[in-house]
């Protein structure tokens, strides 16, 4: 059994119930596995398998079965207990379980030590009044490449653009392997970006759109700066300037939507990770992943780096805090770097500082190291020195 500082264990085994086996969930797995092995855990998420949702936009390239690592094979490899049920979360519902000491649903009854919530933020949802519009959800289910193919397949040969909304860096990942796609299979439908700021990735610095918009430039992408997607209807899109106001259409075969994360579903939680209800923590109710907020100096990004350290701080928290000494440790982390991919051999990102640009193939070199990292985290190989 690995060292924990501060951690003198106390007498029993712990019985955790974590609700969301995605990047956090699954960080805090690994890391509660390594510090106590026999601790009973049981992981609680309406998927079938758990998702390897940061190469998502690789479904064009890649078949989706490559994202998915079964739970059944999370069970063998951690010992865990999966139950497959979409949990309904409210601060009220959490001061209730932590009284209760247990958690119950439908048909079950969780009995828990600890709570560690992971649910994630969820796409923001799109108008679906028509085939002609995709979102991030679909390609959780559906490779891109499929799902692609089969809108085109149905247009019978029309060739009107494809219309990406969403200059972030979730968009601006597919807007790019999309164009290699097109390319590779000599489609002729145009690609264009609507955006409603006026440069893409705007969360990042000013040298991140400039890369982007001129690679985009090379790919032929049209570029549609400070407009409002206002829906799309057969075959044409409907369209906003955010400065006038002045509504127009274009022909658009389909319209993909990535217009960013929920963020209604979220909680606060202390700088230990445990939630916050009235103000008071729940001592025994822990959060971590985009769905937390932590009052701490730490980051709170929605990105899979602060999820992976919230889960592994949350866990480390939780033994401490049934142990002999219940001296817990505060989130300080801070994102080293964040690298968009721009198709299978170029990205944009920052290292160490956010104004320490990289481009090229160094960039796509350094998110191939990251994602390997958590790789071997799924295999129970935990790398991370910070
Ligand atoms: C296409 C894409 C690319 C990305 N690329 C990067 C990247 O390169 N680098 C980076 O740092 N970040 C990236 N991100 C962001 C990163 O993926 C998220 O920040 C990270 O997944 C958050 O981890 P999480 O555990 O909080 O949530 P998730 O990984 O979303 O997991 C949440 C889990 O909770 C389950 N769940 C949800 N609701 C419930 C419920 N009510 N009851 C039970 N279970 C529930 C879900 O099924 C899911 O399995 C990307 C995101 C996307 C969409």
């Amino acid at each position: 059994m690995a060292f924990l500082p501060f951690y003198v264990p106390g007498h029993k085994s712990l019985e955790i119930v974590i609700v969301g086996g995605g990047y956090a969930g699954i960080a805090a797995l690994t890391t509660l596995q390594r510090y106590m092995p026999d601790a009973k855990i049981t992981i609680v998420d309406p998927r079938t398998h758990h998702l390897k949702i940061t190469h998502l936009q690789e479904t064009f390239r890649y078949p989706l079965s490559d994202l998915l690592v079964p739970f059944p094979q999370l069970e063998q490899r951690f010992g865990c207990r999966h139950v497959c049920a979409e949990l309904s979360l409210e601060e009220a519902t959490l001061q209730q379980w932590q009284n209760d000491k247990c958690i119950t649903f439908v048909d079950h009854a969780l009995p828990f030590d600890y709570l560690l919530i992971a649910s994630g933020a969820p796409a923001r949802d799109v108008i679906r009044n028509t085939d002609c519009i995709l979102s991030l959800n679909d390609f959780m289910v559906t490779a891109g490449s499929e799902l692609l193919s089969q809108h085109l397949v149905a247009e019978s040969g029309r060739k009107d653009p494809i219309s990406i909304i969403g200059g972030g860096a979730t968009g601006i990942q597919f807007l790019f392997e999309i164009a290699y796609f097109l390319q590779r299979h000599k489609i002729e439908n145009k690609l264009r970006l609507i955006e409603s700021g006026d440069r893409v990735l705007k969360q990042f610095p000013e040298g991140f759109a400039h890369y982007t918009q001129s690679r985009m430039t090379d790919l032929e992408i049209d570029f549609y700066p400070d407009t409002y997607f206002r829906g799309q209807q057969d075959n044409v899109i409907l369209l906003e300037e955010k400065n006038s106001g002045k509504r127009y259409e274009l022909p658009s075969s389909l319209s993909i939507s990535f217009s960013g994360k929920k963020i209604e579903k979220q909680f606060t939680a202390n700088a230990f990770g445990q939630v916050i209800v009235n103000h008071e923590p729940l001592t025994h109710v822990f959060v971590a992943g985009d769905c937390s907020i932590y009052q701490s100096f730490g980051s709170n990004a929605m990105t899979a780096q602060s999820a992976v350290r919230k889960g592994k701080l949350a866990a480390r928290n939780i033994l401490r805090h049934s142990g002999l000494l219940k001296i817990l440790e505060p989130y300080i982390h801070h994102d080293i770097g964040y690298v968009v991919s721009l198709g299978s051999t170029d990205a944009v990102g920052w290292l160490a500082l956010e104004n320490n640009i990289v481009t090229g193939i160094a960039a796509y070199v350094i998110k191939e190291i990251v994602e390997a990292q958590y790789d071997l985290l799924l295999t129970g190989i935990d790398t991370y020195l910070i």
